[in-house]
């Protein structure tokens, strides 16, 4: 039996990961910091399947002891500061954790285990503004946020461990990539939960910034599985995950309002306030090579994926609203 460690097993990538690895039979060890509100909502279903570790990326002797104790063979490192606007206003954090925290990792595992194999979570806001269509594993990085260099610096940290101490670390770049399990602040689940409040008769409104930036939106569900395909190579690399698709803000509202049979033009509303002090304006990415040597491909289409959610998000909100005494429905 194969043993995997997932940082960041809380998130979204985090669970799907974590649900597909028991799938294949591996021993599953969930690292997690310690919070003062606990937040096992997504792994909550894999409990008496999966073992949690208490480590974080800022504290290396907490890396390297749960090395020790595990010794894994693979390092999938998914956690990190993920979100976009927070990173202006903490753009230090956003370095430690996002982009030094990839270094800790990695020097835990040259110490302790270094026959384990390395996933680097990167991400397609390491592009930022390149004029370049689509973006392939050439593309030149331009990045547009503290986050987006955070994570050109775990994109070489990777590379250069690899080169350095032939660690087998692998990079994945990661497109957009949503679910039901996504975060309530990023643009994809902010429009499914708002949606259907309004369809329930909820909230009379949803507030968005700039609809105009198009994204290459995946499901997670199908990119955790490359993650884990980028593992079983002969030999480690760097691999675009993506659907080679794009869509603008304004279609993904448009399909899902139109999904639950209302007009958008009634309910959404524009907020200068969630406009970012820049913005990526067009990513879609080339997954070409991760298709001819992994036989990865996506499954889920746009379409598809946004009905999955807007339905998610009904299902949620219309099991919450039926219990007695809810006076307000929680967020997530
Ligand atoms: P990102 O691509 O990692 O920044 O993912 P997000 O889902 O946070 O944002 C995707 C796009 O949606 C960006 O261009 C945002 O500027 C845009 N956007 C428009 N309104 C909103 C909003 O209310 N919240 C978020 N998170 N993004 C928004």
């Amino acid at each position: 039996m194969k043993t995997a460690l997932i940082t960041g097993v809380t998130g979204q990538d985090g669970s799907y990961l974590a649900d597909f690895l028991v799938g294949k039979g591996y021993r599953v060890i969930g690292m997690l910091r310690r919070l003062s509100l606990e937040n096992y909502g997504r792994i909550e279903h894999l409990a008496d399947r999966m073992e949690l570790a208490q480590g974080d990326l800022l504290d290396p002797t907490s890396l390297e002891t749960i090395l020790r104790e595990y010794m894994p063979d693979e390092v999938y490192n998914l956690a990190a500061m993920s979100f976009v606007p927070t990173s202006w206003n903490q753009p230090v954090l956003t370095g430690e954790f996002t982009g030094l925290g990839v270094t800790r990792v990695l020097e835990a595992i040259r110490i302790v285990k270094p026959d384990a194999r390395f996933y680097q979570a990167s991400s397609s806001e390491m592009f930022g503004s390149i004029p370049e269509t689509p973006q392939n594993e050439s593309t030149r990085f331009s990045p547009r946020s503290p986050y987006g260099v955070a994570k050109v610096y775990g994109h070489y940290i990777t590379v250069n461990y690899r080169e350095s101490y032939g660690i087998f670390a692998c990079s994945g770049i990661l497109f957009n990539h949503e679910s039901p399990r996504r975060g309530l602040e990023f643009f994809p689940r902010k429009v499914t939960d708002g949606v259907a409040r309004i369809k329930l008769g909820l909230s009379n409104e949803l507030r968005l910034g700039n609809l105009d930036a198009r994204r290459d939106w995946g499901y997670a569900g199908d990119y955790v599985r490359a993650m884990w395909l980028m593992l079983q190579q002969p030999e480690p690399g760097d691999f675009v995950i993506a659907t080679g698709e794009s869509h603008s803000g304004r279609e993904f509202v448009d399909t899902a309002f139109r999904h639950v049979g209302l007009d958008p033009a009634e309910y959404v509303r524009f907020d200068p306030q969630l406009l970012r002090p820049a913005d990526v304006d067009h990513l879609v990415g080339d997954a070409s090579r991760a298709k001819a040597t992994l036989g990865w491909e996506p499954e889920a289409g746009f379409e598809e994926l946004v009905r999955l959610m807007v339905d998610a998000d009904v299902e949620r909100l219309t099991r919450v609203a039926a219990q007695p005494g809810t006076a307000s429905i929680p967020a997530v």
